[in-house]
Parts: structure tokens; sequence; C-alpha cells
């Protein structure tokens, strides 16, 4: 009988958008330089490395057949083509409406102010500006005690911009928006074919796995608040959606999941997704991570941090200590697979960010820090692939843009290896 190309193949199915996938971050947006974030460079980098070369719809790579690449913006947009659907109906869903409209009118509302009205410290140079006429990018210049009693919103953008951002390096600047509806979209269209690979599992084995690159990274955006470079987070709507599919019931039949977890590997806490899925009951969060009490986010990421009400023990946070090499993380990983089998996840999406890596800069090295190699990120593949769950891949933070393709591609051929080893081991056993 001719083998299914299905069976012989397993593979990455990457979705991207090809926005500003030219040269450097300086050139493509008007976001203010930042010393060690470039997302734009960051995404043109790791597609390269995987072996992308052409924005052709569903083509594999030459040297990497485990990446079949799909931008979205040769996708017709179907339901999510308006902007306001887009942002309404599917981001409020893991965020405050409030914060979704905020974040939708910002930028427009400050740069619309009369130059004297727009409040001085609320500037962040672009840097080497020269233009007098330039806006700048807006930054709060306080943080609102959101905790105490006292304090809100309230109505102008310099009281919301102080009440929404929990840090002054994640700006809103022009042409934001637009990058972060592709985003919104990539997730969207990864949820969606997970849905659909789901639906034909049967005739198919377990052997896709789907990686939503987008270009902000979203792990530090909670319910109400941006920062840590995030926005919009990802790895929460991926996991929402598939489990409350926007689409018409009949449409994805018996294929939405019951049990969801999001796996976060990036050095620094998934806070933001820990405070979404705070209280909920379907979708369990692991986070692997720098101990707080020596590095970013500081107050979120603590062992002791478990969830609450419905949510309570649906949170696990396990932060490593200072110089964590391999061998800890490895438990830690091991651990943190234990817990959502035990949950009894369907589907696993991992927040993949890249500055576990022992040379990256950001890392708080004398109180925090973390040395894995890019062999070990191989093994997190192979261990990843080895769950035997549904895997979905969302790019967090990488902070060496030279080498953040090399990570992803060595996870990557971790899964396929492992992938490969239980499907050669399955044909013998039939
Ligand atoms: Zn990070």
């Amino acid at each position: 009988m001719d083998q299914n190309p299905y069976d012989t193949y397993s593979c990455a199915e990457v979705h991207y958008d090809e926005r500003g996938l030219e040269g450097d971050d300086s050139g493509q947006s008007a976001m203010p330089k930042d010393i060690y974030n470039a997302p734009y460079a960051r995404k043109g980098a790791i597609l390269r490395a995987l072996g992308w070369d052409t924005g052709v719809w569903g083509k594999r790579g030459m040297e990497t057949p485990y990446c079949i690449f799909k931008p979205v913006g040769l996708l017709p947009k179907r339901q999510y083509c308006a902007s306001d659907a887009l942002w309404l109906r599917i981001a409020s869903q893991v965020h405050d409406i409030e914060m979704i409209q905020y974040l939708r009118t910002a930028w427009e509302r400050w740069k619309g102010m009369p130059m004297k009205n727009r409040c001085k410290f609320f500037r962040r140079e672009k840097d080497g500006e020269s233009d007098p006429a330039a806006v700048p990018a807006l930054v709060p210049s306080n943080f609102a005690q959101r905790s105490e009693p006292g304090s809100k919103a309230g109505t102008d953008v310099h009281s919301q911009t102080n009440w929404y951002h929990t840090d002054d390096e994640t700006p809103i600047f022009e042409g934001l928006l637009e990058t972060l509806e592709s985003d919104i979209l990539v997730a969207l269209k990864t949820s969606e074919a997970m849905l659909r690979w789901r639906q034909n599992l049967k005739a198919r084995p377990q052997s896709r796995y789907f990686y939503s690159l987008v270009t902000h990274p979203g792990h530090h955006a909670g319910k109400s608040s941006i920062g840590g470079y995030c926005y919009v987070n990802i790895a929460a709507l991926i996991a929402h959606h598939i489990l409350h599919p926007a689409a018409p019931e009949e449409y994805y039949g018996q294929s939405k999941y019951e049990k969801v977890a999001i796996l976060d590997v990036d050095y620094h806490c998934g806070n933001g997704t820990i405070s979404i899925f705070w209280d909920r009951p379907d979708v369990f969060v692991a986070s692997i991570h720098a101990d707080p009490s020596g590095d970013y986010p500081w107050n979120s990421g603590f062992a002791d941090q478990i969830g609450e009400g419905a949510g309570e023990g649906k949170t696990l946070n396990l932060p490593l200590t200072p110089g964590a090499g391999w061998a800890e993380y490895e438990k830690a990983l091991r651990a943190a697979l234990a817990a959502i089998k035990d949950f009894g996840a369907e589907a696993i999406v991992v927040s993949l960010g890249l500055d576990t890596h022992r040379d990256v800069p950001v890392q708080e090295k004398a109180t925090a820090g973390m040395g894995l190699t890019s062999e070990d990120y191989f093994e997190m593949g192979k261990l990843l692939g080895g769950a035997n769950l549904q895997l979905a891949f969302v790019q967090e933070g990488g902070y060496q843009v030279a080498v953040a393709g090399q990570l992803v591609a060595q996870v990557f051929r971790g899964v396929e290896a492992e992938f490969n080893r239980t499907l050669s081991r399955k044909r013998r056993l039939d």
C-alpha cells in the first residue's frame, strides 16, 4: 500500500506575516531603538535560519524539509478581515476590553494632540532622530499604584498610559497597531490549523507541530497590562481559541480542545500568561524561569504562586537557581511535562523564548542567569516531542539575533528526532 506522505514526514507549520522582513529594525519601523529588543530583525533571522526564502505559501525549506512556510498575508482573512472583529471578538477574550481599547486608540489620540498638550515625560525619542517634526514614541512617566485603593485608569491618554504600562521599555509608536493585528492573525491561523489537524488526526499521525512566529512577544502582557516588550498575549490567544473557537461549532465538529497547557520556556517568568489564566480551570500554565528574586519580572514566578479559585493548582512556577545549566533545567522540564500530563492536557502551547542561552545579554548574571547551550535546545526539543501531545510553539523573547534562528532550528530538530524515533518504532510494531 502507498504510504501517505503525511506518515513519512513530520514537520513544523511555520505561520508568520511578512511585515518588516528586510533589513534591521531601525529601517523597518518607528519603534524606538532598544539596546536588546529587535523584533523585526529577529523574525527575519529566524525565518532565514529555518530555510525560508520566498513568500510562497506551503513551501518546504530546501535544507529544512521539516518546515512548511505559511505566510498569513497571502491567505483570505475571512471573518477576521475587519479590524474591529479581529480585536474585539478575539483579543478581548483574554485581555480586558478597556486595555484593548487603549491599545487600539492610544497612538492616534496622542499623535492627534497639539504638541503643547503632549506631556513631555511621555516621550521616547527615536535613536538618532534628527527630524524635529517626527513624533516620538509614547511611554509612561509614572506607574499607577493599581493595587492600592483610590486609583483608576481615567480617560486621558496620559493617565491611561501610566495605568496600563508596567514599564517604559514597551512603547506605543507609529505602525505598532498594524503589526499587532498581523500577530493576532498569525495566532488565529495557527489555532485554526491546529483545529483542522485534530479533526483529521485519525487519518494522520501526531506528526505535525505548529509555530506562531509573531513579531512581538506576548507572555508578559497580562489581562490588563502591557510590559516587557509584550502587548498582546499570543500564547494565551491560541490556548483560548482552540478551547473556544470563534467559528461556528459545526465547522470544527468535535475537534475543539477541552484542556490545554501553556509551557513557558522563556528565561523570564510568563507573568502575563499566568495572570490571564490565574483562576481558570481549563488552562494549565507551567513556567520555567530565572528566580524572580534575581531577575525580571521580580514579583511573579515564585514557587508558592499556584493560581486561585477554580485555577488553584493549575499554575506551576519552576524558578531555577542562579546560573542553572541543562542538568537543573532538564529536571524542571520533566517535572513540568509530568504535571501537564497529570492535568490531562491535549495540547501544549510552548512559549518559546530563546533567552535561556548562556550568552544572552539581558540576563542578570550576578543574581540570576542561565547557561543553556545550543545542544541543550536540541535536548529540549526531544523532551517536548516525547510528550506525545499536540505542540504549538509561539515566539517569545530572543536577544541574540545572530543565533536566534539556530536555536529554534535546534528545538525543531529535537522534536523531529523524537517523532521519527516514535514513528519508526510504530511502523516496526505494525
Ligand atoms: Zn524573556
